[in-house]
């Protein structure tokens, strides 16, 4: 294959990757990601795809549309979908495949398998994370915080909720209850993360791809002490794949609300597709490196991702002053005012409302109950994936 041939095969790539809500624009870095992880033999074969997840092919059809003979494909198919690079699932005894987009896909699922990649290909694996920081940071990250819609959203832990609830604060509506201007204001089902894990078919743990990420490039030291291990919940069809695929595992609906407690200890934030239906997983992310929350930390984008309906609201009577919330808060929104008075009557624990996400970090980790979380706004996302998606695209601003 001649070279201009091969350069235009990965252009084709990039474009046919990028058609979807979050764009991949080609750059030289995700060119060398694509040369990297694809030779041009593969990447030729993925140009029959319209873009990411749209068309669900069998090996036959690929065969038939690129005019080879299916012993040929199939064992090629059958590898980029063993390494991560596609999306493969085997429903009813019948495999399909597709494409990739960078994110959601490309990048969680490679990096969450990361123990197969350094095995099997440790210097693909550190070129990927070299050159997809490298990409982030000079633009990609505009891209996921490209709209007035983002595409996922913080969800509070179920405690600090059901603490809300119990005080009275706000009544509950049921899953099925129209949601009038009147409701808008009480706690509503897509804000109760135990009603997704309640209703979900199956549900599987991974890595978090985020943090493996930043710790490869940090020459395999961790930039921080959040777990890396078993926080990242698919749900559904995405938690088939990836126990399919052997980098998961399946949990219980208990183990799955263990997992939630445990991340929300640590400190970190949930985060899920910005919709209020059939979500297909939960993330549990930190400010260092996850790349949602990074476009908020670093980049100052507030269209990085949405913030909850929720605020926290400190009480100093229950104070201890102990900086358990100032240390934890993903934002630094929260800082220790020592106080000026000699009696220590000024000493307050100030959080600056517009660094807050809602996450509920504070109001969880907080020992003496001073910081509990209330309702304030009434936001409503999308409904269903098409709907996020379409939000997302209509609110472009670049
Ligand atoms: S989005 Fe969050 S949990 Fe998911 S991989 Fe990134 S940091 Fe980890
Ligand atoms: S964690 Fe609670 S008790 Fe400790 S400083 Fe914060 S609000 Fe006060
Ligand atoms: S103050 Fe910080 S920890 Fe508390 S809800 Fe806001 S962002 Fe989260």
């Amino acid at each position: 294959m001649a070279q201009q041939e091969k350069s235009e095969i990965y252009e084709q790539l990039a474009e046919k990757m990028s058609n979807w809500p979050i764009r991949s624009p080609l750059s030289k870095e995700l060119r060398k990601i694509l040369e990297t992880l694809y030779t041009p033999e593969e990447a030729e074969i993925l140009l029959v795809f319209n873009g990411p997840y749209v068309d669900q092919f069998t090996a036959e059809k690929i065969a038939r549309k690129v005019k080879r003979p299916l012993e040929e494909i199939e064992p090629i198919l059958e590898n980029m979908t063993r390494t991560q690079r596609i999306f493969s699932l085997e429903k009813n005894e019948i495999r399909t495949y597709s494409l990739f987009p960078l994110i959601s896909g490309l990048f969680e699922f490679f990096f969450a398998n990361y123990k197969r990649a350094e095995a099997e290909e440790g210097e693909t694996l550190k070129i990927f994370a070299k050159e997809f920081e490298k990409y982030y940071n000079k633009g990609f990250v505009a891209e996921i915080g490209s709209s007035t819609s983002p595409m996922m959203r913080v969800i509070p832990d179920q405690k600090v909720i059901d603490d809300s609830i119990e005080r009275g604060e706000g009544k509950v509506i049921e899953v099925n209850e129209e949601i009038t201007d009147q409701v808008k204001h009480d706690i509503l089902p897509f804000e109760q993360v135990k009603l997704f894990i309640e209703n979900v078919r199956s549900i599987a743990v991974m890595d978090c791809a985020c943090r493996t990420h930043m710790r490869i490039n940090n020459n395999g030291e961790p930039v921080n002490a959040y777990p890396i291990e078993s926080v990242c919940m698919m749900f559904g069809t995405w938690a088939d794949y990836c126990v399919q695929q052997g980098f998961a595992r399946a949990l219980t609906k208990e183990e799955a609300l263990e997992t939630l407690k445990r991340a929300a200890k640590a400190g970190l934030v949930h985060t899920t597709q910005n919709m209020t239906d059939k979500i297909t997983f939960i993330c549990n992310c930190d400010r260092d490196c996850c790349v949602l929350l990074r476009g908020l930390t670093k980049f100052k984008n507030p269209n990085a991702f949405a913030k909850s309906n929720f605020v926290p609201d400190w009480k100093k009577d229950d104070c201890i002053f102990c900086e358990k919330c100032v240390e934890l808060c993903p934002m630094y929104a929260i800082q220790h005012h020592f106080g000026h008075e000699k009696d220590k009557s000024d000493e307050e624990i100030m959080i600056n409302y517009d660094f807050c996400i809602g996450c509920g970090v504070c109001a969880y980790n907080c020992q003496k109950g001073a910081i509990t979380m209330v309702k304030k706004y009434a936001i409503i996302p999308p409904e269903k994936p098409l709907d996020s998606a379409k939000e997302f695209v209509e609110g472009r601003i670049h």
